[in-house]
């Protein structure tokens, strides 16, 4: 934020007219999942520099990359459905614990005090399962707005009604965790989980900025000069007089 150059419009930037104004939005391309992505990468696909990994996809054997360790790759199991790509918001995590896990790996000796992160992993899963049904352990009622009978989310409404059966089979528990995780993980365009902000987010008023690693109000838009978000669709930005995709039509 103290970085030079972010000043609110110079007096050169006001005389502008609106109509010259240059858009400087980030386009988001949002890439539909029958799309196979490939890639090309000569490094590790492990960050959002890989094509595959910042669409929240998994590597496939279309692509062209050298020693992949895309952590995206295990998500064909994490969701049993080959066909589900990361939310934003759960990709820019993923690559966090992924981080954090090399982190402190490299340091010798010391062992590490959170649990191992691993995707394929039922505890991992346990944990992403008790986070999104904010508590602490799997066998309680489900907390949060999201879930309440009368709220907006009829879906996970449904879902935590019957989650309070008694006598479920396995079998059922399990398609019902599947289902929880890709509804509140996967990139559907419906309501997600917000690791950034701890919660549930709506689709309608927020999105995940893979640029800034954010979650972030609807009206912010990213611009692409200085590399940050900035609140306003129809407000220039204020590090450079830029101005959103959608200015010129409001
Ligand atoms: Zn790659
Ligand atoms: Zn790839
Ligand atoms: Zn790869
Ligand atoms: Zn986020
Ligand atoms: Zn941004």
């Amino acid at each position: 934020m103290s970085s030079p150059g972010f000043e609110y419009e110079s007096d050169d930037q006001s005389k502008v007219s609106k109509a010259d104004r240059k858009v400087t939005e980030a386009e988001v391309k949002h890439i539909d999942s029958e799309t196979t992505l490939t890639c090309t990468c000569k490094t590790s696909c492990a960050t959002a520099r890989c094509k595959c990994n910042k669409s929240g996809a998994g590597c496939s054997p279309a692509c062209k990359c050298a020693a992949c360790i895309n952590p995206l790759n295990a998500l064909s199991s994490f969701f049993a459905d080959e066909n589900l790509r990361a939310s934003p918001c759960f990709a820019s995590w993923i690559r966090a614990q992924t981080k954090k896990k090399s982190k402190s790996k490299s340091k010798k000796g010391k062992r590490d005090s959170e649990p191992d992160f691993d995707l394929e992993s039922d505890e991992t899963r346990e944990e992403l399962l008790c986070e999104l049904m904010g508590v602490e352990d799997s066998s309680e009622k489900p907390e949060g707005d999201v879930f309440d009978e009368d709220g907006m989310n009829a879906e996970m409404a449904a879902w935590a009604v019957e989650w309070g059966i008694l006598d479920m089979s396995p079998e059922r528990r399990k398609e019902m965790v599947d289902e929880i995780l890709a509804y509140g993980l996967a990139d559907n365009g419906g309501d997600f989980y917000s690791f950034c902000r701890g919660d549930w987010a709506e689709d309608m008023n927020t999105s995940h900025c893979t640029s800034c690693g954010d979650c972030q109000d609807w009206r912010e838009w990213h611009c692409k000069k200085c590399n940050r978000c900035t609140y306003g669709v129809s407000l220039p930005c204020q590090g450079c007089g830029g101005v959103s995709s959608s200015y010129h039509d409001l």
